[in-house]
């Protein structure tokens, strides 16, 4: 035992000489010879105790480990916290004890041979090990499992990188007590990070008013109109009471607009841009607990609602903040005696009326452009969906909009109809079925009102026999079934080449049947509820009556109802093939997840067949022959079309459609002109010329 004492406290000396000239001489300048003269004794006797110079580093090394080790179980002993914990364990690898140069030149040599001696790359695994899994263990409480590694490693990094620059610079350059602070600075921002990502649904339904009022002058707004309620279809559970805005509120809204309007107009468009940018910014800061409401509302996904939806109507913000400053006039040379300039000027107050697919995007599209031109609008959310324009409200005054100028109207088609024929409301801009379009056409003509009409479609998706297959279906699934097929220019209509009709059809299949239908909040669903109980009759109705009109049912067909999904609106992703164009299913909008298949043969008789319809919103054809590509294009009936993708709309690109499915266009430049009026100015530089 006595003899054990003795050789353990031996080698406990000659590890510390072996760090000690390690410290002086560094890994080169270390031999058993230097070590063993500064622990006076023969070589021999250190190869006795150790071997060789390798072995000898190897137990320095972990003598070095397992002291931190101790040291940090002892700390960790009294840290009750994990904030305490990870403090505890940062502090030992950087406290003053034992950020020295020399234990820093120390650390240095074993890193600098790990690389070439496996005996010490195994202690410095064995050590990060334990600093990791003391890491993890501080964080599990605070942290998800997949957060907990890359954030434990990362700090393992930064220790790491301080020793390390230490070591190389000279440790009074490092300020060990600032970069403790900033681990504590970075595990919080993950926390933080963490804790927006997991919204509990309380916190969200607490987001969600009991009664939702209209929005006039900066603030919610009573109404002495009828009550609705705004549903969760995915549950069929209330979500909030809706007052409708009357008449009463509409005079409200109008006077409150006319003066906000005036002081909005009377800003230079840098600031009003500014402002919209700002409100672009707090929606994104805003997007998860915004993208959850979307979701509760409409019942599309929320991997959807978070990817699309609030991003999409945020970059209309930022696109047209930044365009605010550019909305000129034009100069005109008109000879030595005259010349002449336009203005562009706001219309003043203008309208938007939303539909329930995209409600927040909807009102980004229409309110952006009509605020970036210096109108005043008032807002009208589909009955369905109001949550979140009432939100964008709250936004927009937090940016620095002036009250008035962005008013919301909760209510039905009654309200809608007061906002379409109010004498003082210059412009109407609606999001609708083509018979609203109609109705609202109709309404707006008895004050002249500009219109714009966002409408419903029936478009075609053609796919030549040269198309890349894989891209090919990709497209006609985002084309019918994305947002739970409920997108007003869905390429519903698909024209496949009779050359790889089977081969399409056998992929399609495969990918439809893979899709994975749930909850719309669980991150994982791929198809969500559809937006109402009376939607999904309307879509199972179609669906029966394309298996009556003789199409064949290739996939889905039915309302799913597995578990808690019985209480929701929730459709399969549908498949018809061998449709022919007479059928109901090829020429109405179903406006939910119904794909209908055809084929054709020649470039002729499919443009033919693809304009055979009162709808023109969009088209879309998948070819790798780029000529033939903008030679269909060309011929298409349709306002908005992608070649080799589809329904992917920049907000630098109009959207819009002809032919029943709309006039005027969203996005892009184009949308200012449809926001402002032009004023012509003559002026003369000379006398009057007068006959009389
Ligand atoms: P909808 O026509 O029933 O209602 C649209 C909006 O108009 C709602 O806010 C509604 O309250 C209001 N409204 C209804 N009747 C009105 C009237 N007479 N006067 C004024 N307002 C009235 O449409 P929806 O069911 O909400 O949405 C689905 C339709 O919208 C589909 O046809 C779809 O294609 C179309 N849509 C088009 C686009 C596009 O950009 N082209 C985008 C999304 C949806």
């Amino acid at each position: 035992m006595a003899t054990e004492q003795r050789d353990d406290s031996r080698r406990t000396h000659f590890i510390n000489m072996t760090l000690a000239v390690l410290a002086d001489c560094g890994n080169s300048g270390t031999t058993l010879a230097r070590i063993a003269n500064r622990a006076n004794v023969s070589p021999a006797l250190l190869v006795h105790y150790f071997g060789d110079k390798d072995s000898l580093l190897g137990a320095a090394f972990q003598h070095l480990v397992n002291q931190f080790q101790h040291d940090t179980t002892q700390a960790l002993k009294s840290a009750p916290t994990w904030r305490a914990r990870i403090a505890a364990i940062v502090g030992c690898c950087l406290d003053s004890s034992q950020f020295r140069k020399d234990v820093g030149s120390v650390w240095l040599a074993f890193w600098g041979q790990a690389i070439h001696v496996p005996a010490i790359m195994e202690v410095q695994r064995i050590y990060q090990e334990q600093l990791l899994s003391n890491l993890s263990n501080a964080l599990r409480p605070v942290l998800s499992e997949d957060q907990i590694l890359p954030v434990a490693t990362t700090i393992g990094a930064l220790i790491d990188g301080i020793w390390l620059r230490a070591a190389l610079q000279g440790v009074d350059e490092a300020d060990t007590q600032a970069v403790v602070e900033q681990i504590g600075n970075f595990v919080d921002s993950c926390i933080a990070g963490r804790q927006a990502q997991k919204l509990s649904l309380p916190a969200i339904q607490q987001a969600i008013p009991d009664t939702c009022k209209s929005w006039i002058d900066g603030r919610p707004f009573a109404s002495t109109g009828a009550r609705f309620t705004t549903l969760n279809p995915a549950t069929g559970e209330i979500l909030a009471h809706v007052e409708s805005a009357t008449a009463h509120e509409l005079d409200a809204a109008i006077e409150s607009a006319g003066r906000g309007q005036k002081i909005w107009a009377a800003m230079s468009g840098t600031e009003r841009g500014r402002i919209l940018r700002r409100a672009a910014d707090l929606l994104r800061e805003n997007s998860r607990l915004l993208a959850h409401l979307e979701t509760l509302d409409t019942g599309k996904p929320i991997a959807e609602t978070q990817a699309v939806d609030i991003h999409s109507g945020a970059d209309a913000l930022e696109y047209y903040g930044s365009l605010a400053a550019t909305i000129n006039g034009e100069a005109m040379d008109l000879g030595s005696d005259a010349f002449g300039y336009t203005r562009r000027e706001p219309l003043g107050i203008t309208a938007g009326i939303g539909a329930w697919n995209y409600p927040l995007q909807i009102a980004c599209w229409k309110s952006a452009p009509a605020l970036a031109c210096g109108n005043a609008m008032i807002f009208k959310p589909s009955e369905l969906t109001p949550l979140t324009a009432l939100r964008l409200a709250e936004i927009y005054r937090q940016a620095g909009v002036p009250d008035g100028v962005f008013n919301v109207l909760a209510g039905g088609r009654e309200t809608g109809e007061l906002l379409a024929t109010a004498p003082a409301i210059r412009k109407v801009s609606l999001t609708g079925s083509v018979g609203t379009g109609r109705q609202v056409m109709a309404s707006a003509a008895q004050s002249l009102k500009y219109v714009t009409l966002e409408l419903g479609g029936k478009s075609p998706l053609i796919i030549f026999d040269d198309a890349d297959i894989g891209n090919a279906v990709s497209a006609a699934l985002l084309a019918n079934f994305y947002s739970g097929g409920e997108i007003c220019s869905n390429g519903t209509r698909v024209f496949v080449h009779q050359n790889i009709h089977e081969q399409f059809i056998a992929a399609l299949k495969a990918r439809v049947e893979k899709m994975r239908i749930g909850q719309p909040l669980d991150p994982k669903t791929q198809v969500g509820s559809l937006v109402s109980h009376d939607h999904m009759e309307k879509v199972l109705g179609y669906i029966e009556l394309g298996k009556r009109e003789g199409a064949t049912l290739l996939t889905g067909g039915h309302r799913v109802t597995d578990g808690a999904l019985a209480a929701g609106a929730f459709v399969a992703p549908t498949v018809f093939t061998n449709c022919t164009d007479d059928m109901r299913i090829m020429r109405e909008e179903i406006f939910g997840p119904v794909m209908s298949v055809t084929t054709f043969i020649d470039e002729d008789e499919v443009v033919a067949r693809a304009n055979n319809t009162e709808f023109g919103l969009a088209a879309g054809i998948f070819t790798q022959n780029l000529a033939r590509g903008h030679r269909v294009i060309s011929r298409l009936e349709a306002g908005t079309c992608w070649i080799n993708n589809y329904n992917i709309t920049p907000i630098e690109m109009p959207f819009g459609g002809v032919k029943q499915s709309g006039l005027g266009r969203e996005n892009s430049r184009l949308a200012l002109e449809h926001y402002t009026q032009v004023k012509s100015v003559y002026v003369a530089l000379g006398n009057v010329d007068s006959p009389y």
